[in-house]
């Protein structure tokens, strides 16, 4: 039997966890649990819906890296606060401690990497593997890693868990109008303002497609912009040839790193909690018992 790994992009599911749930669910104390209840709800059904054979919970060991601000000062800067930490929305900073504690707590594989994004770290385990994967997320950039011939597939969770979205190469020639291949390329001439990416002067959407799709990529552009003769119309040329700096920046910005020195990770599906207590009192703290066992069942269904 081919095996499936399933990557999850932590935050993103908790992001949505937090956002998709109404706020008036509680834990027995007061505090909002709804991100809590939410991540785990959404694992469950992530699992029952794809039958992942191994499952790594990828977290942000670094959501704003300095080394890619070294390369753009303005990378993500709209969502930094004054102290470099990333703006959370109220009550999620605690569950989040809390959603870290329960993973190892019941078992599930977690990676992470003080100096990369979760980007990074699932590029890495998914360059790493032979089998076919599954890499779950709210981050559009990993659609960089949608590859039809090594079943590498995105399963975007936009529009919340339960309107989650599969994508393969199609799906994302179909949405964007470029092949994954050239999806950084894509976004780097059109800019992507939640990243702090510019993009380059007078191209939108549109035009990205075309020079992209054109042109091969950012790689080909630049050499049509160096070239005596060749067919790229004289205003791109000239923007292409000024944001050469910009262009070569946000390609390394943008391109998830596939060699970040974390260790192997087992991504075997977990078993039965690994440490029982903690499970129960972390459950009974912030009143998610059954979304917990919702959960183990639908990890237990898996293996069976
Ligand atoms: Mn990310
Ligand atoms: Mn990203």
């Amino acid at each position: 039997m081919v095996g499936m790994l399933m990557l999850i992009d932590a935050a993103s599911l908790w992001y949505r966890a937090y956002y998709g749930l109404p706020s008036s669910i509680k834990a027995p104390d007061g505090r909002r649990a709804g991100a809590v209840r939410g991540f785990f709800d959404g694992l469950a059904v992530l699992a029952r819906k794809y039958s992942p054979t191994g499952m790594v919970c990828c977290l942000e060991g670094n959501w704003r890296p300095q080394w890619r601000l070294d390369l753009m000062p303005g990378y993500k800067a709209d969502r930094a606060l004054a102290d470099g930490s990333e703006d959370a929305p109220e009550g999620l900073d605690e569950q989040v401690a809390a959603i870290e504690a329960l993973l190892p707590a019941l078992g599930v594989t977690t990676a992470t990497h003080p100096e990369y994004e979760a980007d990074d770290v699932i590029a890495t385990l998914a360059a790493r593997t032979a089998e076919p994967v599954l890499v779950v997320t709210g981050d559009r950039d990993l659609f960089q890693l949608v590859d039809d011939e090594r079943e590498r597939k995105v399963v975007y969770l936009a529009r919340g868990i339960s309107k989650a979205e599969l994508f393969d190469g199609e799906a994302v020639a179909t949405k964007f109008g470029v092949d994954p291949r050239h999806y950084v390329d894509f976004a780097v001439l059109r800019g992507d303002p939640s990243d702090g990416l510019p993009g380059v002067k007078g191209v939108g959407a549109k035009t990205a497609v075309t020079l992209v799709n054109t042109y091969g990529g950012i790689a080909g552009l630049k050499a049509a912009a160096a070239e005596d003769g060749s067919d790229l119309p004289e205003r791109h040329r000239k923007a292409i040839n000024e944001a050469a700096d910009y262009l070569d920046r946000a390609v390394k910005v943008s391109t998830a790193v596939s060699d970040v020195p974390v260790p192997t990770a087992d991504a075997t599906l977990p078993g039965l909690p690994k440490d029982r207590a903690k499970v129960e009192a972390l459950a009974e703290e912030w009143g998610v018992a059954s979304a917990l066992k919702r959960f183990n069942e639908a990890i237990i269904a898996q293996e069976a």
